[in-house]
């Protein structure tokens, strides 16, 4: 009797340790399930915008068309016909300029009564792109220009002399010429900073 007993205890531990087994080869597949849906769906988001429109550029090998009224860096405008700045050198803008980031001091001009600037300075790094100074110069000398890329790893590079301010590009260039233009500023921009001394 009790070998009968034995023999049904250890019947229904294998069944116990079968059904077990099965339990978890269960949840195996329910795992491996729940990965190939995960995966399906990932398929599907990501599957539903290869036929829409791109909307992201290659950067920085493309480059976004900067509209017109965007405010990126300034620039000094020069009179083509007498290669002199507009700039008076009246100080307006510095009056304006909330930031107290532009420095100005003027010198005779060659070509045209009054002054032109000797000393023209913007601090980029304290600047809030406000636009006051554009808006209050009476010559149109100053503006906002195409070039927007301004990081940079020494806060002394966002200070900008004259020359600078007056030979960065202002060419809104379509995406496709962009390349070719921003490695033109960024080549300028670089020689410029080289040159650059802080005047006594
Ligand atoms: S944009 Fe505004 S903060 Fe910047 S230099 Fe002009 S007036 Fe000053
Ligand atoms: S940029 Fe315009 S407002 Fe500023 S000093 Fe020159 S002329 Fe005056």
């Amino acid at each position: 009797m009790s070998k009968e007993l034995d023999i049904k205890k250890k019947q229904a531990e294998i069944v116990q340790r079968d059904l077990l087994g099965l339990k978890e080869t269960a949840n195996d597949f329910a795992q491996i399930w729940d990965g190939f849906k995960s995966c399906l769906t990932g398929l599907w988001v990501s599957g539903k915008y290869i036929f829409k429109p791109t909307v992201t550029l290659h950067y920085p090998d493309q480059r976004w068309v900067m509209y017109k009224n965007t405010r990126n860096w300034l620039k000094l405008v020069m009179n083509e016909e007498t290669g002199e700045e507009l700039c008076t050198a009246c100080g307006s803008c510095v009056r304006v300029c909330p930031c107290s980031c532009i420095r100005v001091a003027g010198k005779k001009a060659q070509k045209r009564k009054g002054l032109v600037p000797d000393i023209f300075e913007i601090d980029f790094s304290l600047c809030c792109f406000c636009g006051l100074c554009v808006e209050v110069c009476p010559f149109n000398a100053i503006k906002f220009c195409a070039a927007y890329e301004m990081s940079c790893y020494d806060r002394n590079e966002l200070l900008w002399n004259k020359e600078a301010l007056l030979n960065i590009t202002d060419d809104f260039t379509p995406i496709k010429e962009s390349k070719k233009v921003s490695t033109l500023y960024i080549n300028k921009w670089e020689n410029q900073i080289k040159e650059y001394k802080i005047p006594e």
